[in-house]
């Protein structure tokens, strides 16, 4: 959309809205919104919307709390599942302090300076997410559960996929909010749903990806099921990605390109794939943000462990899908949806930057599927693993300075000791395997 006020004046009163929601992130990517009715309309145009931040993750918890929220007005939408008479629209909203200035440490001001630098050296960053989930039942109090209609439904096929209903409903709702929904399909593990859009800028992508979570969990809900982008919620079945397909354009070309090219890539794309190998273990902290995003990375589940690249397989890190043209692309297969998408692509269009600003070549590609390969042979490979753990991410980001200064050196600051202390909180716990594992043997 390209709305003026006046835009937004006529929409308001011709669609019936009645509320208005402010939409904003916190650093862990949860959605947080405030209402107001219609008749604040002005007041929010004026952007005289006032809350009070110390509640919310990654804000000034003392010093000057109050923050205003600033509507990005092509961003107007209407829910189409709330009533249809006093309707619901949304603003997604950048976060300034009292005197104007915008808050360093809003997610989407991060990823604006980010894009912002991208563009003074004449790039235009296109972004392609493909995000999986899972649909699990609730038991009779509501309350999430990992079982799945579809292990009922395993040997005792009903009529009815409850599953396949929702995901009709989900595409057709994003339908109605602007989506271009390019393909939506069942995953590999039972319960396993993957719905992807159009590629679209990366701001315009990292709200997209905002607004599609809240979509599934919400359209989930009502057809009784819980949606859940935890990235590895059984340990014997896949995890959930949320691959992120990248491309540069200049001047409305795409420039990844090159025919001549064995790979179909530019110069361009060598140096962008190098900054992300250089920056990828810092990376993985924002990309990979939670003690269980770590047990998505074991072979066997189609998930990278190692950091590889190639043109030819199906699995590495980083794959170049064989389209070639103007939808030559690169997709990062590393991050998964727990992460606040802000950030991801702040980061790596951060680190994809660097690599043609320094011109980094990128390691040689590994053209075998490295799933398949012994320990021996993967050796002889020299290929670095991703970190294992959140602790192990949260070290390699403490020490990456240039991804903390795309983070801002405050936010990264309270990331790294958010992570520690979530990684220590973790570690305290006994759980279920060390009881089945120790208790009787010990
Ligand atoms: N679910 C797999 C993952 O953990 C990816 C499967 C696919 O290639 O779509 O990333
Ligand atoms: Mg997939
Ligand atoms: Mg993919």
């Amino acid at each position: 959309h390209n709305y003026t006020r006046e835009d937004i004046l006529e929409l308001v009163e011709e669609e019936d809205v009645g509320f208005i929601r402010l939409q904003f992130t916190d650093i862990y990517g949860t959605m947080k919104n405030m209402a107001v009715t219609a008749s604040q309309l002005e007041k929010v145009l004026n952007n005289e919307c006032m809350f009070d931040s110390s509640a919310i993750k990654g804000y000034p918890n003392s010093e000057s709390p109050d923050m205003y929220l600033y509507p990005d007005l092509n961003t107007f939408e209407i829910f189409p599942w709330r009533p249809q008479q006093g309707k619901v629209a949304r603003f997604i909203c950048d976060v300034h302090r009292a005197d104007g200035t915008p808050y360093e440490g809003g997610s989407r001001y991060i990823l604006k300076k980010a894009v912002r630098e991208a563009a003074e050296m004449g790039y235009t960053v296109n972004v392609g997410p493909e995000c999986e989930f899972f649909l699990f039942h609730t038991d009779e109090n509501g309350i999430p559960t990992t079982i799945t209609h579809e292990q009922g439904g395993y040997f005792d096929v009903g009529p009815l996929d409850l599953g396949e209903n929702a995901r009709r409903d989900m595409v057709l709702t994003l339908e109605q909010m602007g989506f271009e929904i390019e393909t939506s399909h069942h995953e590999i593990a039972p319960a396993q749903h993957e719905i992807d859009f159009r590629y679209d800028e990366a701001l315009i992508a990292a709200d997209n990806i905002m607004t599609f979570k809240l979509v599934v969990r919400t359209i989930a809900k009502r057809h009784g099921l819980h949606a859940t982008f935890m990235p590895k919620p059984k340990s014997e079945a896949h995890g959930s990605g949320m691959h992120i397909n990248l491309s540069l354009s200049k001047e409305g070309t795409n420039i990844f390109q090159d025919s001549s090219d064995k790979n179909g890539l530019s110069q361009e794309a060598y140096y962008f794939i190098g900054g992300l190998f250089r920056h990828m273990k810092a990376i993985t902290c924002i990309a990979n943000p939670t003690v269980n995003s770590y047990k998505r990375f074991v072979p066997g589940y189609e998930a990278p462990v190692y950091m590889s690249w190639s043109a030819k397989t199906r699995s590495p890190l980083i794959r170049i899908p064989s389209v070639g043209g103007e939808k030559t692309r690169i997709e990062l297969r590393s991050p998964d949806p727990s992460a606040n998408p802000y950030l991801v692509l702040a980061v790596l269009l951060a680190a994809g930057m660097d690599g043609i600003r320094n011109k980094i070549v990128p390691q040689n590609s590994v053209d075998e599927d490295i799933q398949d390969m012994s320990a021996e042979q993967l050796e002889q490979l020299h290929l670095e693993a991703l970190p294992g753990s959140l602790l192990e991410a949260v070290h390699e980001l403490e020490k990456d300075t240039f991804i903390c200064k795309v983070l801002g050196e405050d936010l990264a600051a309270k990331m790294i000791a958010a992570y520690k202390k979530e990684y220590r909180d973790y570690s305290m716990q006994v759980t279920e395997w060390e009881i089945a594992n120790y208790l009787y043997k010990m």
